[in-house]
This record gives structure tokens, sequence and C-alpha cells, in this order.
């Protein structure tokens, strides 16, 4: 049921999403550069909300945009694993409309008018509970990988078994469905699942109520159904962190937080295994949230900026947690 349920709506989608959203995506592959590259992923950029996470975006790199909490921008890669993220069926990014509007700057963002605030301007409150901090605070970070699982989460769980290192995995679900084994071996590593819909749609906060409840509720499902059954999920996070008061009451509801970050180092859009690196290493504070990417195309620079941040975090004191919850 769930299936044809979901290939009913994502045709739907694709027939009016190619049609309308089209020139968002170019905009925001062209800003990327490559299609490619930003195929990965397709960039998620909400619209963070900086004021969570100051410290976050304290950089400059990362102050332009929004913050990570909220919108930070993400990336995604939609749709299927494999494929590209330039075809997403869907727009980048919505902006987080929080707190703070300016969050638009991120180049991720997609499309002009993804950089619309959802919150007031499509009169969707924002959200209030996102979540951005360790479940156990002190010298602690959570790393979380988003769009997965896809080809390069056999090598991020590689790197974290050598470090001893815990980590969230938001994953879509139709990526969920295709790669069961992923799913049920981030589980049996001890890392965590949360859900980041079925396929990644962008500007979340302008999809239906309908259309959101079945994101979120139907990648619950279908993660589910991929872990074997018990994927016991605490969080759901939204694409490119556009969340808002509507679409957290339909995660809550579900059982999950609204889950945020706090650094975005914008590892999807490629910007040098060193940029990611001293991104994190810049922004990171004691608690912080980072994201990064395990799915939405070719994550080596991610893969290799993990090999050097894993033994920097070790270095500096930190130990692996996972979110609040
Ligand atoms: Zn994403």
């Amino acid at each position: 049921m769930v299936k044809s349920r979901i290939s009913a709506r994502r045709r739907s989608l694709l027939l009016g999403a190619s049609a309308l959203l089209a020139p968002a995506l170019l905009v925001a592959c062209g800003a990327h550069g490559t299609p490619t590259a930003a195929g990965d992923a397709a960039q998620h950029s909400a619209s963070p909300s900086a004021s969570t996470t100051p410290s976050a975006s304290g950089t400059s790199s990362v102050a332009a945009r929004p913050t990570p909490g909220q919108g930070a921008t993400e990336s995604s890669p939609f749709t299927t694993p494999s494929q590209d993220p330039t075809t997403p069926t869907r727009t980048p990014s919505p902006s987080a409309p929080r707190t703070t509007p300016s969050a638009t700057a991120d180049p991720a963002t997609p499309a002009p008018g993804a950089s619309q605030p959802s919150g007031g301007q499509q009169g969707h409150a924002p959200a209030g509970n996102v979540l951005r901090h360790t479940a156990s605070g002190g010298k602690t970070v959570a790393l979380t990988f988003d769009d997965g699982p896809g080809p390069a989460t056999g090598q991020v769980l590689d790197l974290l078994a050598k470090y001893d290192a815990k980590a969230t995995f938001c994953e879509i679900g139709d990526n969920a469905k295709a790669h069961p084994a992923a799913v049920q071996r981030i589980l049996a590593e001890g890392h965590r699942l949360c859900d980041h819909t079925v396929d990644h749609p962008q500007p979340m906060h302008t999809q239906s109520h309908q259309q959101q409840v079945a994101e979120i509720g139907d990648a619950k499902a279908m993660i589910d159904k991929a872990a074997g059954g018990d994927a016991r999920m605490s969080w759901w996070r939204a694409p490119g962190g556009d969340f808002t008061a509507e679409n957290e009451k339909i995660g809550a509801d579900l059982g999950m937080k609204s889950l945020g970050w706090t650094v975005d180092p914008r590892d999807w859009s490629r910007p040098g295994v060193q940029s990611i690196v001293s991104n994190v290493q810049q922004n990171l504070r004691p608690g912080g949230v980072v994201l990064m990417h395990d799915g939405g195309g070719d994550r080596s620079q991610t893969v290799a900026a993990l090999k050097q941040l894993l033994p920097w975090l070790v270095a500096q004191g930190y130990t692996f947690d996972f979110p609040q919850s």
C-alpha cells in the first residue's frame, strides 16, 4: 500500500513539479556550479535560523548562510539513491522561516522563491522545538549524515568504527528501501536513524498538509521496514531544515522530534576537503550537531574530510553522542 501510494503521489508531484520547479532547479544547480555537483545534493537549504546556533554560523562562510539549526543548508539528494541529485523531484529549498530570514543567502538555496521564509509568507508558523544539541552536553558532538543510504555509507561506517564514533543517519525513505542492508548495518553498529522524508521534497513547507504527512509518515514506515521492523527513530529532519509548526506537529504525532544542526560545512556542495574540515573545526562548540551527507551524490570529499575530522575530534577531547531526544 505504501508503495502504490507513494508512486501515485510521486507521479503527480513529478508532473507538477517538473513544470513548476524546473526553473528553480536550474537556478539552484547553477549556483553550485555543476549540476552534478549540485546534484548530489540538492541542497537543502533551509533556512536556518541563525538564532539558535550562533556559534555555528560564526564563520564567515557559514555566517552568510542561515544557520544550522533550522535550516541551514542541507543537501539533499532526493530521490533515488542512484539518481543524481540534479534530478530531484522538486526544488530546493525553502527557507526556513523562522527567525532569520536571511538565511537565504545560501547558495544552495534554491530557488528564488525558495528563499522566502516559509513561515511568514506562506502563513506557516515557525517551528519552535527544533533540537540542536547533543543528549549529554559537555564536550560531546553529534555527527549526523543525511540523504543516504548511498554509495558512501559503507565508507562512513568504516571510518566511524575505526574511531568508535557513533552517529545519526537521517535517511530518505526511497534510499532506505533500496538499501536495506545498509540500514541494518547502521543499526547493528550502534548508530541511530532519523526520518528524512520519502523523497526529499523542497520546499517542504509548500507541500500540502497531506503531502507532508505522507512524506514523513511513509518514510518512517519505509525506514522501519528496511531496518527489519525496529528502526526506533526519535527524530525526523525536514529537507533543508525547513521545519514549520505544522510539519513539526506531524513529526511529533508520529513520535519524532525535529532534528536541526549547529554546524553545516556544506559538504554536499563539494567545497573542497579542507573547506569542510576547517568549517567544522571553526564552528563546532561542545554539544553541537554537525550536518554532513552520506548520500545525494559523490561524497568523496565528505569521506576524506571525515578522515581528518574524526581524529581531530578525538584529539580535542570530544566524545561522540546522539542528539537530544
Ligand atoms: Zn537532506
